[in-house]
């Protein structure tokens, strides 16, 4: 059978790259993903598992001990694992954004103190934006970064940490009105933001002097990796801790990260409506009403039909999204119309899939019950729906000015 989302032009590392991964998902991970998922439990053994395949330093470049792939590589590999359990790639994704941060942005210093460890998977990364009362409008942020001699000092209050107490280094962005008058920082809140590179154990609590970790966020899905909320009460942050070494160029670091986490997003959003559709053409065969399979009813047929068409498309938009950033271009426009195209088709799949399993869809017995809970997670991380279609429009107004 012709599988879907097939990839063109891969080279021979790149499939047996993938296919050790796909093959990782189907023994390790769909067997044990449902119930580690209900009880909440962090995956340790899977990470384990990617740990020893090199999943963590799959972007990050050979010099410092990692693979060296393309996005391309890494967006697929997530692709299988989000097929698998979505809270796997959540796993790996902060993690990837501020190793790719590092690689993009970090210093020499920087780069060799953290990466050869990230690529091991020994430091794992989280990254912080979103506050309490923000998280779209990313210029209102209100935590503060203050120098005092060689450190600043940090205050403020996170939320939304994906691996937020599972990670020993967070990406952290606060203001840092540094050289600015009041009314500058102001009028231009995004020159006066600074990405720092804060160290802690992991764990819950106090994980070092001045900051708390207070612990998980019960959430509806996306359960098994940890969510948390973050507090800085005076932390102190040597200066060599500025991403980069120069303050006031957080928010374009944090904005490059996301950009290639979306590529990131859109490809979990592959990977979760495929297993959908994996899930609802094989229940569909199996489950007989009116005396045939109800996959020989039209209705049901047309569903198919069109849950896998919306799998292709998505895929293929993903691709295209990593490739143009593989290719050394701009690629925000086609990052944020896969990110929300394959967000908006991964939660429209999973809602077929589970029509299609009738009541027992609705059972926690039944895989689809779960993706349930995970497709909406998508509509939201990276930027919402709304924030997508902004960049898109604004991008497509660039490239077709009027010129009347
Ligand atoms: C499980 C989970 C994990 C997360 N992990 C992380 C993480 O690791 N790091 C991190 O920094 N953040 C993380 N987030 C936060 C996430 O990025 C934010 O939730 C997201 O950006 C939306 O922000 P918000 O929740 O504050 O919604 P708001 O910004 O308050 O938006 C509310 C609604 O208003 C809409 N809206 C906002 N502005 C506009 C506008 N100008 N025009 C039209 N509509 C608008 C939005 O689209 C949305 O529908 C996570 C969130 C979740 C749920």
């Amino acid at each position: 059978m012709a599988r879907l989302a097939q990839t063109a032009g891969l080279t021979d590392v790149q499939q047996e790259i993938l296919s050790t991964v796909r093959d990782f998902v189907d023994k390790e991970i769909i067997p044990v993903a449902t119930e580690l998922e209900h009880r909440d439990e962090y995956p340790q053994q899977i990470v384990d598992g990617l740990k020893e395949l090199g999943l963590f330093g799959l972007m990050i470049p050979e010099e410092y001990g990692g693979l060296g792939e393309s996005l391309l590589t890494y967006a697929l590999c997530v692709e299988e694992i989000a097929r698998g359990w979505m809270s796997v790639s959540g796993i790996i994704n902060t993690h990837f954004i501020v190793a790719y941060m590092l690689k993009q942005h970090g210093t020499q210093e920087q780069k060799e103190h953290f990466l050869p460890r990230m690529a091991a998977g020994d430091i794992r990364g989280a990254f912080s934006m979103s506050e309490p009362g923000l998280g779209s409008d990313v210029s209102a942020i209100t935590s503060k970064a203050v120098k005092d001699g060689d450190e600043y000092v940090l205050n403020g209050q996170k939320m939304w940490l994906t691996n937020g107490g599972t990670s020993s280094l967070v990406a952290v962005l606060v203001r840092s009105d540094e050289g600015h008058s009041p009314e500058e920082a102001a009028a231009k809140p995004h020159k006066s933001m600074t990405t720092f590179l804060v160290e802690k154990e992991p764990g819950f609590g106090e994980v070092r002097p001045g900051l708390t970790i207070p612990g998980k966020i019960d959430k509806m899905g996306y359960k098994g990796v940890d969510t948390t909320e973050l507090i800085m009460d005076g932390l102190r942050v040597p200066a060599d801790r500025v991403l980069g070494g120069v303050t006031g160029r957080g928010f374009y670091q944090m904005m490059d990260g996301v950009e290639v986490g979306r590529v990131n997003v859109a490809a979990r959003g592959c990977g979760v409506a495929q297993r959908a559709f994996e899930l609802g053409v094989q229940y569909a065969q199996q489950r007989h009403t009116f005396g045939k399979p109800i996959a020989q009813h039209q209705a049901i047929q047309f569903k198919l039909a069109e849950m896998a068409t919306k799998v292709e498309a998505a895929h293929a938009m993903m691709v295209n999204a990593a490739r143009k950033k593989d290719s050394g271009e701009r690629n925000d426009l086609e990052a944020g119309m896969a990110k929300y195209l394959a967000s908006e088709y991964c939660k429209e799949v999973v809602e077929d899939a589970f029509r299609i399993h009738g009541g027992y869809g609705f059972s926690k017995e039944y895989e689809i019950e779960r993706l349930y809970r995970e497709a909406p997670m998508l509509l939201i991380g990276e930027g919402t729906a709304e924030i997508q279609k902004m960049i898109i429009g604004r991008r497509l107004l660039e490239e077709y000015r009027f010129q009347g």
